[in-house]
């Protein structure tokens, strides 16, 4: 069974370009109460570029079938396919990829939910080596940022604390 992964703080820091931190905590407030989603691309010798947002359809999804889709978009975020479709294929087209998917929790905690798991886990998933930034906002404000990688060897991910870099 699958635990909640908290950030460990024995893990080095991750280094992401403040612009990009910048972008995606605006969109985290913005959208809140929801959670927010998104993607970042980028190449091999910047490997956090460019944060394209991408609709959270959750509570779409919970209002046309709630016993499927038992959360809506303040638990929860479903990546509007299209969105995600059309940023991977503008990422390919500047000769970069998809690195991270990112989103926020609102009023609770930056961690990786059993939930957050399933979803970075599933066959179907489309970014298999991408990192997961998660984004944790609290009466407004962005509180903690974690980025979840998946550890070389280990079938799980460690939460790696985030730092802000120049680019
Ligand atoms: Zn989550």
């Amino acid at each position: 069974m699958r635990r909640r992964i908290e950030v460990d703080p024995d893990l080095d820091p991750v280094v992401l370009p403040t612009s990009v931190l910048n972008e995606i905590f605006a969109h985290a407030r913005e959208v809140a109460p929801e959670e927010c989603c998104g993607l970042i691309t980028g190449g091999d010798d910047a490997r956090y570029q460019h944060v394209v947002r991408c609709r959270n359809d959750m509570t779409l999804w919970h209002r046309r079938d709630a016993e499927t889709y038992p959360r809506d978009g303040t638990q929860g975020f479903y990546m509007n396919e299209q969105d995600y479709l059309r940023a991977d294929e503008e990422a390919l087209a500047r000769g970069e990829r998809v690195t991270c998917v990112y989103h926020s929790h609102v009023e609770c905690g930056a961690y990786f939910s059993e939930m957050d798991q399933d979803f970075a886990s599933q066959e179907l998933f489309p970014f298999p080596d991408a990192d997961h930034l998660v984004v944790a906002v609290t009466a407004g404000k962005v509180v903690d940022q974690v980025l979840f990688r998946r550890e070389p060897g280990a079938d799980r991910f460690g939460g790696r604390p985030v730092a802000h870099g120049l680019r």
